[in-house]
C-alpha cells in the first residue's frame, strides 16, 4: 500500500521516516520525495498489514497521512492513445498494446505528476 506523507519541518528537522522504521520495525521504502526547508512529502510503500501501524506511527510522529489506493487514472472517453504520456513517466507506467492502445501498470505509479501537463486530451489524474 502507497502512503502519501507530508510534514512540516518548520518545528525542526525530525527524521519522521526514519523514526518510523525505528519504533514500528517496518521497512519502508520511498518511492519519491521532495523536501525543503519547510516542509517535506514523501511517496512510500509498505506491506498492506502493516500499513496502519506505520501511519498510526507517523501521525504521532506530527505528519499528515493519506493512504493511497490508485495510481494515476485514464479517462478512456478522453484518451486518444497518442501515447504523449509514455515517453514522458520516470516510472514506465504507460505503454501501448499490441492495437496501438494505451496500457497502464497503474501500481508503478510515484504519482509525480508529469504525465498530467504532458496529455494534450486532460484525460489524466491523480487519486489526491
Ligand atoms: S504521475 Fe508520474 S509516475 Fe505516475 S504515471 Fe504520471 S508520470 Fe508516471
Ligand atoms: S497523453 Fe493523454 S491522450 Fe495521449 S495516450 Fe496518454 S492519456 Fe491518452
Amino acid at each position: 500500500m502507497k502512503l502519501l506523507v507530508t510534514f512540516s519541518r518548520k518545528k525542526g528537522r525530525k527524521p519522521i521516516i526514519a523514526q518510523a522504521v525505528r519504533d514500528t520495525g517496518v521497512l519502508i521504502n520511498v518511492e519519491r520525495a521532495v523536501i525543503d526547508s519547510s516542509e517535506g512529502e514523501a511517496l512510500i510503500d509498505v506491506p498492506d498489514d502493516q500499513c496502519k501501524l506505520v501511519s498510526d506511527t507517523m501521525i504521532h510522529l506530527g505528519a499528515t497521512v493519506h493512504m493511497l489506493e490508485h495510481g494515476i487514472s485514464v479517462n478512456e472517453s478522453e484518451c486518444v492513445d497518442c501515447g504523449a504520456c509514455i515517453s514522458i513517466c520516470p516510472r514506465e507506467v504507460f505503454s501501448l498494446d499490441r492495437n496501438f492502445r494505451l496500457r497502464l501498470e497503474e501500481e508503478k505509479c510515484v504519482l509525480c505528476g508529469k504525465c498530467i501537463e504532458a496529455c494534450p486530451h486532460q484525460a489524466l489524474t491523480l487519486p489526491v
